[in-house]
């Protein structure tokens, strides 16, 4: 099913990008939970991490040191990914994405 991350992907739906390659997209989260909270998503359509193959065991490392290099470039030395697994643990968007957040103190555990 398309969800509202596909239409950023094609461009249908604008959003404020940070970082774009031939495998994934990064941009704010419209609901910003601290001072810095961006969505790094691949461009590969998988809903989250319930429906991960071994064929992705690269793309999933690739949007892990995108993540560490875009929290650095945005001055973060301390920072927090976050990815939503299924209804009940948050997932909204069912298009994997993980969350890098920093910029204030971040309490554990969270909610
Ligand atoms: P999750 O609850 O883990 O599925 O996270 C989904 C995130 O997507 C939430 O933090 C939303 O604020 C964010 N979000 C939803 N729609 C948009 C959008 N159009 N642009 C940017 N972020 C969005």
């Amino acid at each position: 099913m398309k969800t509202i991350f596909d239409k950023i992907i094609s461009g249908e739906i604008p959003c404020d990008e940070v970082f774009s390659d031939d495998k994934c997209l990064a941009f704010k989260d419209i609901t910003p939970q601290a001072p810095t909270h961006i969505l790094i998503i691949p461009r590969k359509r998988i809903p989250s991490l319930n429906q991960i193959k071994k064929e992705d065991q690269v793309l999933l490392g690739h949007l892990l040191l995108k993540a560490r290099e875009i929290a650095n470039s945005c001055g973060l030395e301390s920072w927090r990914t976050v990815i939503n697994t299924g209804e009940e643990a948050g997932q909204t968007v069912f298009h994997l994405h993980i969350h890098i957040i920093g910029g204030r103190k971040l309490n554990w555990p969270p909610g």
